[in-house]
């Protein structure tokens, strides 16, 4: 169990993402192999939304410092559904009943910001391959 009062793991709710200082891009993705959905952090992803990148402040970083969304947004085929729809509420839920707990303000915040920000229709790849790879 995590305490409502320590700032959300970026690890965990964040799985392709970046933390900006200044100029300087840091990766703070997970190494996986194959993307993880980035809205359940649970099963693997089959489907990306192309993004146009944005940033959002997060309580665990220091001042000056913002969370960068990268250009993709990675989903599962629930998630993929729910975020097509505009389910925000939806996804929540799901996020909630597979990690046992609600999702980061963080979290919904980039959820918020790849709706407001997509650009173009999704694209779908085959489970188990690595569409970063190669970039
Ligand atoms: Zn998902």
């Amino acid at each position: 169990m995590t305490s409502d009062s320590q700032p959300p793991n970026l690890f965990d709710t964040v799985p392709f993402a970046g933390v900006k200082d200044g100029d300087q891009v840091i990766d703070i993705g997970l190494s996986t192999e194959t993307p993880v959905c980035d809205f359940c952090s649970a099963d693997p992803a089959v489907v990306y939304f192309p993004v146009e990148e944005f940033e959002i402040v997060h309580p665990g970083l220091i001042q000056g410092m913002a969370v960068v969304s990268g250009d993709r947004f990675y989903a599962c085929g629930p998630c993929a559904e729910l975020f097509e729809a505009g389910k925000l509420g939806g996804l929540r839920r799901r996020y909630t009943s597979l990690q046992q707990s609600a999702p980061s303000d963080s979290a919904v915040a980039l959820w918020l910001g790849a709706k407001n920000h997509r650009q173009g229709d999704p694209v779908t790849f085959q489970p188990g391959t690595n569409p970063e790879q190669g970039r």
